[in-house]
């Protein structure tokens, strides 16, 4: 099957066709790893993981690289602050986000560079645009001269006040044009630096990925991706790195940016404060309910995330579930994924059309009275899910995880349809977290709140004692 992608270099959706037949290379900007990963950085990995299982599916050998950024000066800080050494710092965070993206049902990448693993060849590439006319030292930097490139622009398609308006925090005196952009930098003794040509420094955030694209990968590989926000000027000065120190040779063929997942219609970040680590949500949802809330929306477009959604995705990542096990008994056929399931992905990985699709298989299944029938559907519906990352654990496992979330008060309740569910007194860790959520309206004097969530436990045949040592609790 043809797979389409847009690709951000034509802005048209394209056939896509690797370098050499039969392999892809990709190549994922990673985290610059400084704190916890919050779900919109959870989002490229989760699309990347998708088209990765596809492009396998599709009978391609893949090389999925996704580097870790491990010098930058958010790092610098952020160890300074935590009164934490670098190297603890990243060892910390880079083993949170292998767990995060883990429960999140993304597959490890085949490379996982990591910048300071890389300095040689940084040093190297700005010795080469230095030789090439394309950079300049300044003041212990080495700055890339924007005007020594004629198609500077082209990926992002700014003209050069927007440019200059996108580079603006990097005004500097030293430039010889505004726009110019950091190779190298100096760093004072107390920082992170390594010898070089152009003094003691470090390598600007841009240089990095050039250098470890094309370690990995080679000077021209196939597909290149990130959030959109890198499209400017991350992407745009990487390949103003990449093709002028290579003379004009092509750097990525594809590129593939993802949209923003947005909350209340802002960008989801760290400046803005208005982001939930990965690790808070997985308190209140299983991982493959994240990833299914990230999934139903196109890739491209913004995703606004609400609890509402991700209670949606989460019954629906139930109901699955649930007729998998009431068809418990039947042996699953061939794991060949559906067509159609298949064919939306290949259209510039329409996963929402995907997604309705298994759903649709759910319903076909749970309709279908032959015995061969049954296995044939239900083997199609479990490799459909999993060409999306989905229904790859037991049912059993899937909801004994999904009971013991935070706030998934409602876990044992009839929350799909009578005959899918069997009522369960409501589990423990939920009463104390009830409990808890109660603790916190008292003591913020809200009372009314705090009412409510005894009469709720009572609905369940529990009932609170409030004494000196605390609240307690027995079963009516
Ligand atoms: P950062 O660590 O900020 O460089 O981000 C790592 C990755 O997450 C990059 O590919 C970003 O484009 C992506 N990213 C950051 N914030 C969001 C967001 N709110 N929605 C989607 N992608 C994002
Ligand atoms: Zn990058």
């Amino acid at each position: 099957m043809t797979l389409y992608l847009y690709n951000t270099a034509h802005r048209k959706k394209e056939e896509f066709v690797p370098m050499v037949p039969g392999k892809v290379g990709m190549y994922v900007c990673g985290p610059t790893v400084y704190d916890f990963a919050h779900i919109g950085n959870a989002r490229p990995v989760v699309v990347f993981d998708v088209l990765a299982r596809l492009l396998r599916h599709l009978g391609y050998d893949l090389t999925y690289v996704r580097n870790i950024t491990d010098v930058e000066d958010k790092i610098i800080e952020a160890a300074a602050r935590n009164g934490e050494s670098i190297e603890a710092l990243t060892t910390r965070t880079t083993e949170a986000y292998h767990e995060d993206m883990a429960a999140l049902n993304a597959l490890p990448p085949d490379l996982e560079p990591r910048a300071t693993q890389h300095i040689d060849g940084m040093i190297r590439m700005i010795a080469k645009l230095i030789e090439k006319g394309h950079a300049y030292e300044a003041e212990g930097h080495v700055l890339f001269d924007v005007t020594s490139m004629a198609d500077y622009g082209k990926l992002s398609g700014r003209n050069r006040e927007e440019m200059i308006e996108g580079a603006r925090v990097e005004v500097a005196p030293y430039k010889k044009d505004p726009a110019d952009f950091v190779l190298w930098k100096p760093s004072t003794s107390d920082m992170p630096g390594w010898d070089s040509p152009f003094g003691r420094g470090r390598p600007g955030w841009h240089i990095e990925c050039s250098v470890m694209s094309e370690a990995t990968l080679g000077v021209t590989f196939d597909i290149h991706g990130g959030g959109r926000d890198l499209i400017f000027p991350h992407h745009e000065n990487e390949v103003a790195q990449s093709c002028c120190a290579h003379d004009g040779a092509p750097f990525a063929r594809y590129w593939v940016h993802n949209g923003f997942l947005m909350v209340n219609g802002k960008k989801m970040s760290k400046s803005l404060g208005n982001f939930r680590t990965v690790q808070d949500v997985l308190m209140d949802a299983t991982g493959e309910a994240v990833r299914l809330c990230m999934l139903k929306t196109h890739y491209r477009k913004p995703l606004n995330w609400t609890d509402y959604g991700l209670d949606q995705a989460s019954t629906e990542i139930s109901k699955l579930y649930v007729i998998l096990k009431d068809f418990d008994q039947v042996d699953k056929g061939p794991l060949k994924p559906n067509p159609d399931v298949v064919r939306a992905l290949c259209n510039d990985l329409d996963t929402h059309a995907a997604f309705l699709k298994i759903q649709d298989l759910g319903k076909q299944l749970r309709h279908e009275t032959n015995k061969a029938e049954q296995s044939r559907i239900k083997g199609q519906l479990i490799a459909s899910g999993q060409l999306m990352g989905l229904l790859e654990q037991t049912w059993q496992d899937y909801f004994q995880k999904r009971d013991t979330l935070r706030l998934y008060e409602n876990a044992w309740e009839v929350r799909i349809s009578d005959e899918e569910f069997t009522i369960k007194p409501i589990p423990e860790p939920s009463i104390q977290n009830l409990i808890e959520q109660r603790n916190k309206a008292k003591a913020e004097k809200n009372y009314p709140k705090a009412d409510e969530i005894r009469d709720q436990l009572k609905s369940h045949g529990i009932l609170l004692e409030d004494g000196p040592g605390g609240t307690t609790w027995k079963r009516a």
